[in-house]
């Protein structure tokens, strides 16, 4: 092949030169691998350090601000050309461009974007971005600033207040439960506990949250739920009604092996179903009830370990 000649700059060009007549250096000045602007600015929310640019607000893959920067400027900037995956990006940050608020906080940084042609890597594009950061709180780490906000409520009682200890010990429970939800995902979380007659009213942040205790619960223990819900407004942007879920759960006040005593007669507690229970009278004959049936009745319930 005869010696070729870049057209601008009239350095030799070979078989791999981007253009037939022009060399890289030249092409890319006509052609920049990616374009992206000079400056760039998105927030980042003060309590959680998730980060957003419009609606949204995203989780870092770390909670550290030189990998929230890499990651925004991936998800606001470069995704058009990631997803097309012809290009590898460096993202260089600039240590000594930094600028800071008075309260400490990176408000500034000068970030240095190298691309690279996957398929010829001698083609390489570079370009500086001013990066700048605002801080707010997303509307989750507000709510949770606020502490009193909530959207449904789980209600627990006991038949009487002799077994509010049963109500402290499925308490406990629940809140390690929710504390292991909340380590995962931050918009679950208990607002607020109040006591009530009976028990407890547990103010929850999701109606997501609320399902999630309920499944735990039924794991664990037997009740009866009644589910209600309120109307409390309208949501505006989605044109839905907002409703305010609440759920009541009813502990039975026995165990299997107990033994109760309903109109002066005993009845041992054979097995608990979903929502049966097989009891067995004294001449050992099988009786079936629904829960329901020992909230309409008094009874009085003798434990295992203390039947003779
Ligand atoms: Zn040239
Ligand atoms: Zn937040």
């Amino acid at each position: 092949m005869p010696n070729r000649f870049c057209a601008i700059c009239g350095k030799e060009i070979n078989a791999f030169s981007p253009h037939f007549s022009m060399c890289y250096e030249c092409y890319l000045e006509e052609h920049p691998l990616f374009e992206i602007p000079d400056k760039f600015s998105f927030k980042i929310c003060l309590d959680c350090l998730k980060y957003n640019k419009k609606e949204e607000w995203f989780e870092p893959i770390l909670k550290d601000i030189d990998q929230i920067i890499e990651d925004a400027i991936q998800r606001f900037i470069l995704k058009p050309y990631l997803k097309k995956r012809t290009i590898d990006f460096k993202i260089l940050l600039d240590e000594h461009s930094m600028v800071f608020s008075s309260k400490d906080l990176l408000k500034s940084i000068n970030v240095n974007i190298i691309g690279t042609l996957n398929e010829n890597e001698k083609i390489m594009f570079a370009q500086d971005m001013q990066i700048v950061i605002n801080y707010e709180l997303c509307k989750n780490c507000v709510n949770l600033r606020g502490g009193s906000y909530f959207l449904s409520i789980i209600q627990l009682r006991v038949v009487d207040e002799q077994k509010l200890f049963f109500i402290e010990e499925v308490l406990e429970k629940i809140e390690s439960y929710v504390k292991n939800l909340f380590l995962k995902e931050q918009r679950h979380y208990i607002s607020k506990i109040s006591d009530e007659k009976n028990g407890v009213d547990l103010y929850l942040s999701t109606n997501e949250i609320m399902n999630y205790i309920i499944s735990f619960l039924r794991g664990n223990y037997h009740f009866i739920l009644k589910r209600s819900k309120k109307l409390v407004g309208r949501d505006i942007h989605r044109g839905k009604n907002l409703y305010r879920l609440k759920s009541l759960i009813k502990f039975l006040p026995f165990r299997k092996k107990d033994t109760i005593i309903i109109k002066n007669k005993k009845f041992k507690i054979d097995t608990i179903l979903k929502n049966k229970v097989i009891l067995k009278n004294e001449s050992d004959i099988k009786i079936t009830k629904d829960f329901k049936f020992f909230f309409n009745e008094p009874l009085t319930v003798i434990k295992e370990e203390e039947v003779d």
